[in-house]
């Protein structure tokens, strides 16, 4: 099939590189030019793993172009991906500007029949939208379908869960889109769901919001803990266990973060009030998670009282393992609120600190976890990486000016850091 994805971000770089390894030519859009320009040398601009080497065999097979002319893409495609960012505004609801110009662009250099696909994440009847620009800009006796398939793939693992989905949704109007999905998707062996165009996109929008109260539920629940002494970790294994609640996004932590969940939430949150619905349970859910990040600063105090001019060390910036992206992530407001305090920041990432340059003021960045160790007040954990899980903590604790750690990803056992002599504070477990 001849494809275009328009974006080649997380989303849309991943997808178009793994359509292309499907056999299919792929051509990937971004008005980027620095982007594409690395892009087309097969450096990608992203952290993903597995993705430079996809890009790298496809490009070398010819089934993936990247360029910044859209225009060319959609004359030569006959299923157009649309896979920009839609970034909140201030007010919560999702920005569509960056869709609406991918839409007319597309709607005026149609020359016959294409099928226009939202990839974006983006709230329900957009794709009524979608659909009038096209037959607004469209030249006379040109056909098109509109067609939702959201992704659910997940940064750090984007490569592995685009080939192997749980699912995926197709919210078509016309047989004939169906029949050209169903036909893309067939290699990949998992259910496909056919459903109107905005029931596609209410799946979109309900399932990261679930997901996200769940991690709002299990951190509500590592407040009682900590309030009453009980484990978290107990709790959630014990209901995980219940195949109805499902063992995943239980952990408790500082919170979410990272382009998708905040936002997102936000989004459906402000469209079901537009629709005439008060959604005031992912109201809570997003106070949850905010309150979460005071929560973990208030534990940072207890544990090393006044902030002021005291160093700490910070381990983890994505917003997530296995990824650079850094937005959203629950480190931005929580090194921003040590700093506005008068603390020094020393931090490493594996992967994000690059990003994290373009984030941060005043960040001391070490080269290694024990750089960041060396001379610091205590310790504070933000990302599950799993170098954090196998560092030589009596290495940490020479290190470190006082043996404190601030653990918010729950990394360790809390009995064995006590036994090494850390005062030791971690979410919810005693
Ligand atoms: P991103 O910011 O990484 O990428 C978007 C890309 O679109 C950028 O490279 C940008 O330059 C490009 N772009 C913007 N306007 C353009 C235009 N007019 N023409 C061509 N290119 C243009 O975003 P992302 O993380 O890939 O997310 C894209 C969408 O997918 C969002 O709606 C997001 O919610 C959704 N989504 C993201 C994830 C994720 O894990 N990141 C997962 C599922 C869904």
């Amino acid at each position: 099939m001849k494809i275009t994805v328009v974006g080649c971000g997380y989303v849309g770089l991943v997808s178009g590189a793994c359509f292309a390894s499907l056999g299919n030519q792929v051509t990937c859009v971004d008005i980027d030019a620095k982007k594409v320009a690395s892009l087309k040398k097969g450096k990608p601009t992203i952290y993903e793993p597995g993705l430079e080497e996809l890009i790298r065999q496809n490009l070398k097979k010819k089934f993936l172009v990247f360029t910044t002319d859209l225009k060319a893409a959609v004359r030569k495609s006959d299923v157009i991906f649309i896979a920009v960012g839609t970034p909140p505004r201030p007010n919560g609801e999702a920005d569509l500007s960056f869709v609406e110009d991918v839409a007319q662009t597309i709607a005026l250099e149609m020359r016959s029949y294409k099928l226009v696909v939202e990839k974006s994440t983006v709230p329900v009847q957009t794709g009524e939208r979608i659909r009038q620009t096209l037959a607004h800009h469209a030249r006379k006796g040109v056909s098109f379908d509109v067609a939702s398939n959201p992704e659910f793939l997940r940064e750090g693992t984007a490569v592995r869960d685009f080939m192997n989905p749980d699912r995926i949704i197709l919210g078509v109007e016309s047989k004939r889109a169906e029949a050209v999905l169903s036909d893309l998707y067939k290699p990949l062996k998992c259910p496909i769901v056919v459903a109107d165009l905005k029931s596609a996109e209410i799946i979109k929008h309900a399932s990261n919001s679930f997901l996200a109260a769940k991690i709002s539920f299990i951190n509500a629940i590592s407040r009682l803990c900590d309030a009453s002494g009980a484990d978290v970790e107990k709790v959630a294994y014990g209901m995980g266990l219940d195949r109805r609640i499902g063992k995943g996004f239980l952990n408790a932590g500082i919170g979410f973060g990272g382009f998708c969940f905040p936002k997102d939430l936000a989004a459906f949150i402000r469209i079901s009030e537009k629709l005439g619905y008060n959604f005031e349970l992912l109201k809570a859910v997003e106070q949850i998670n905010e309150d979460q990040k005071k929560f973990f600063l208030k534990k940072i105090e207890e544990a090393i009282w006044n902030i002021n001019s005291k160093t700490i060390g910070v381990l983890g910036l994505a917003f997530k393992p296995n990824t650079d992206d850094m937005r959203f992530a629950p480190s931005i407001d929580i090194i921003a609120a040590l700093q506005s305090q008068g603390a020094k920041i020393k931090a490493f990432d594996p992967h994000a600190m690059g990003k994290a340059k373009e984030v941060f003021k005043n960040v001391a960045y070490g080269s290694d976890s024990y750089s960041v160790c060396k001379g610091s007040d205590c310790l504070v954990i933000l990302t599950e990486w799993d170098e954090f899980k196998e560092l030589d903590l009596q290495r940490v604790k020479r290190l470190l000016k006082a043996p404190v750690v601030v653990d918010g990803r729950n990394l360790y056992d809390p009995k064995k850091m006590r036994a090494l002599g850390f005062r030791y504070f971690s979410m919810g477990r005693p």
